[in-house]
């Protein structure tokens, strides 16, 4: 099943101009820094912000699964009784219980997506497919969506992880304008140890859609402790070189850890607490050595 957690309109971080992003749920890689960890899991779940918990009890009454209990006066949910139905959700006082992960068929979301035609169009905005990972959703779905935007004239980019067989890129590629492609560690066991995967089927990912004429944007998410420094710039600038890719751009995204907060609410743990971003200067001389190398349109941010 193919479900998404959130559309975001107005995102100037996604691609050309003003955007609407849709973050799909599930991603088969695990970032250490993931600043959405709701999008990881591919199924729906019930998040709930236990810091802001009052213990009233209002959701274990309310529940017709006796899926909660208040145990030292918090609910304990058992996921295995819970169906998702989202009564608790409407019955919590403080608003804090969520159900993520929404089913939207094709129709009814590209609908949502043109109420922001005018910004795109004023903008050289459009639609960003995001997550999670949406190449990692059914490809008939995402062609659909892909086809539907095309057939209206709506710009498309697909923000990807790359981890998928190359098959479900070769099938959208005629209807997306941009990719923002994801490189984030070129020593393959940096790549497994912070990633979960080794990095090979992405970079060759990569190549093959660099040769089919992709307009691809390098995203470097950069963490001090992992891929922030000069070795692992200039093993990327080499790749990019050896490869004959020219990207339209090279963003590099320093570190941030606004995600944490989310992981409790998910019953997640969150590892990245000792990573940092590099500093100004540090991210600097890395944007340096790319444009040094000839990637001139390489910048801090997105
Ligand atoms: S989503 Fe429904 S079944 Fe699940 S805990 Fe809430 S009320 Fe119970
Ligand atoms: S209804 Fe909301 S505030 Fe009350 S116990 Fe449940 S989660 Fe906490």
């Amino acid at each position: 099943m193919n479900y998404i957690t959130n559309i975001q309109k107005y995102s100037i971080h996604d691609g050309d101009g003003i955007r609407t992003t849709v973050f799909f749920k599930g991603c088969p890689l695990k970032c250490v820094w993931c600043h959405n960890p709701e999008t990881q899991r591919f199924e729906r779940e019930l998040q709930y912000d236990k810091e802001k918990c009052i213990g009233c009890g209002a959701c274990a009454k309310v529940c017709p699964q006796s899926a909660i209990s208040m145990t030292e006066g918090k609910p304990v949910l058992d996921k295995s009784l819970c169906n998702l139905c989202g009564k608790c959700e409407n019955y919590c006082p403080e608003g804090i219980r969520e159900t993520v992960g929404e089913e939207y068929p094709v129709k009814e979301l590209v609908k949502e997506l043109m109420k922001d035609l005018m910004f795109y169009e004023q903008s050289g905005g459009g639609v960003t497919l995001s997550g999670g990972e949406v190449m990692a959703m059914s490809t008939e779905y995402v062609l659909e969506i892909a086809k539907a935007l095309k057939k209206e004239e709506i710009s498309l980019t697909i923000d990807t992880c790359g981890y998928v067989p190359y098959d479900k890129f070769e099938a959208v590629l005629p209807y997306v304008d941009t990719f923002l492609y994801d490189v984030k560690v070129m020593n393959p066991e940096l790549h497994k140890k912070y990633i979960g995967v080794d990095n090979r089927l992405i970079l060759e990912n990569l190549v093959k859609l660099s040769d089919a004429g992709a307009r691809i944007y390098i995203r470097i998410p950069t963490v001090k402790e992992v891929n922030g420094n000069d070795e692992n710039m200039k093993a990327t600038i080499q790749f990019l070189k050896e490869h004959n890719i020219h990207p339209a751009q090279v963003n590099l995204l320093p570190y941030h850890n606004t995600g944490s907060s989310k992981y409790p609410k998910l019953d997640m743990e969150y590892k990245g607490t000792d990573l940092t971003a590099p500093t100004n200067e540090e991210m600097e001389g890395f944007v340096k050595l790319f444009q040094d190398e000839g990637f001139s349109n390489t910048r801090i941010g997105g």
